[in-house]
């Protein structure tokens, strides 16, 4: 039962992240989400419905259009392989591991619905940040409130005083950084988008899953940073900072909000 669950979580998430990839590419270029349907971006042509299956269509189709035979990005099965594997996971970790019995959990599946939808903006943000060097506001901002009204349900990560506190330290602590940074070097350190996703994710998390974010989303920045500042000297190169904060934020909050937890030890 449990495994058939995992298993209509995984194919409902790479459903979701087919939707992902359709956002991640037209938001930022300003097409419509529902119109027109999806075509090959080098011969136009469309594709059909057999073609647009989440994963399997990639591998039929051996990463090539079936027209023109132009590359397929690999991108694209893998936010819906990654979608997938994240819903399974949220389903596991905040609904099956901790429901012990077969009636329907209310405050569990809100939980688990928290934890897809966060991290689903998360998702689209980091790709869209990857490509253009933006976080759209109206994820920010949307995410932002989304995170205040489960805070306001009895059954959401925190609660509305750990929210807003999140909110305060997602959007300040950043900013003292950006201004000192700004200060000391002449250029931005972090981007405002980063400060206003640091913001949503305090409201979803609170105070501790900011502080989580942005050190997990530091030393993880830094690892990839560092070999590519040996490579080039004085190259001057420019890292999204929203994938690693996103990163950081799902590995806190799947670590049991730790800084908490240790704080209290
Ligand atoms: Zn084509």
């Amino acid at each position: 039962m449990k495994i058939t669950i995992l298993i209509i979580s995984f194919i409902l998430g790479t459903i979701f992240g087919s939707l992902f990839n359709v956002l991640i590419y037209r938001l930022p270029r300003d097409i419509s989400v529902v119109f027109p349907n999806s075509s090959c971006p080098h011969c136009g042509h469309k594709i059909k419905p057999y073609e647009n299956v989440p994963i399997l269509s990639y591998i039929f189709l051996r990463g090539k259009c079936s027209a023109c035979k132009s590359p397929i990005s690999w991108r694209y099965p893998l936010v819906e392989l990654l979608t997938g594997l994240y819903f399974a996971l949220c389903v596991y970790f905040f609904y099956l591991k901790s429901q012990n019995t077969i009636f329907l959990d209310i405050g569990l599946l809100v939980k688990t619905t928290e934890a897809i939808i966060f991290g689903s903006i998360l998702i689209v943000q980091s790709f869209i940040d990857l490509d253009w060097f933006i976080l759209l506001d109206s994820f920010n901002y949307g995410g932002l409130i989304i995170g205040i009204l489960f805070s306001l349900t009895s059954y959401g990560f925190v609660n509305i005083k750990e929210s807003m506190i999140g909110v305060l330290t997602g959007g300040i602590l950043p900013s003292v950084i950006y201004f000192i940074y700004f200060k000391v070097r002449k250029m931005e350190g972090l981007g405002i988008g980063d400060i206003k996703l640091l913001a949503m994710i305090g409201a979803y998390g609170g105070g501790f899953m900011v502080l989580g974010a942005m050190f997990i989303g530091s030393v993880l920045g830094l690892l990839v940073a560092i070999p590519m500042i040996v490579k080039n000297k004085n190259m001057q190169f420019y890292i999204p900072f929203g994938p690693f904060l996103s990163i950081g934020a799902i590995l806190y909050m799947f670590s049991g909000n730790i800084l908490e937890k240790m704080l209290w030890i």
